[in-house]
């Protein structure tokens, strides 16, 4: 039987507790989940196996600062492969959420999301044109020479986005996701 009164306190615990996460602990790194990901194909040192095991060994503090917990493609791959019924994918994005409200917004992947949202509550859609620099910050300036390119073949929207129609419905979804 999993949970969180078995895998005990920190980041295990609180992983446990989560419905996705409940049986964390029958993990038996046999590294199929891994093994079927496709981004740990393309992502040398991404191993959902590898972050199983941290969140296990209660490495939180280095998992949820990390930019690899922001690399997963929610393509559900390992949760159809594990044969111990646990679900890495749902696990890693539990660790995400985690990572957002304990305050690690650092990496590129926490800006990418908050940019996101901040976008849809303002206006109620993205904008596209600032989402890179607010996601990527200064090292967006190497791209420059490709975005006037792109400008250059009408490829980049506009910054300037207007609100949606029923904008308040949107907010409204965005705050009861957030509960
Ligand atoms: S999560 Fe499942 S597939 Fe991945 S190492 Fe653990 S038992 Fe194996
Ligand atoms: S859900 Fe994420 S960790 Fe799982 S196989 Fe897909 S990309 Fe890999």
């Amino acid at each position: 039987m999993g949970g969180a009164a078995e895998v005990g306190r920190g980041l295990p615990g609180e992983v446990a507790a989560l419905p996705d996460g409940k049986d964390i602990d029958h993990c038996i790194q046999c590294g199929m989940c891994t093994a079927t990901c496709p981004v740990a194909e393309a992502v040398p040192g991404f191993s959902p196996r590898q972050i199983i095991a941290r969140t296990l060994m209660n490495l939180g503090e280095e998992l949820l600062a990390s930019d690899e917990i922001w690399y997963c493609a929610r393509c559900q791959q390992c949760v159809a492969t594990c044969r111990k019924d646990i679900r890495p994918g749902d696990i890693i994005t539990a660790l995400r959420i985690i990572a957002i409200r304990m305050g690690y917004r650092k990496t590129a992947g926490a800006r990418h999301t908050l940019a996101f949202l901040g976008d849809i509550k303002k206006k109620g859609k993205l904008n596209e044109a600032t989402l890179a620099f607010k996601t990527l910050g200064m090292s967006t300036i190497t791209m420059v020479p490709y975005a006037m390119r792109m400008m250059l073949k009408g490829k980049i929207p506009s910054p300037i986005v207007k609100k949606i129609e029923g904008l308040d419905e949107v907010r409204a979804l965005v705050e009861e996701y957030r509960r």
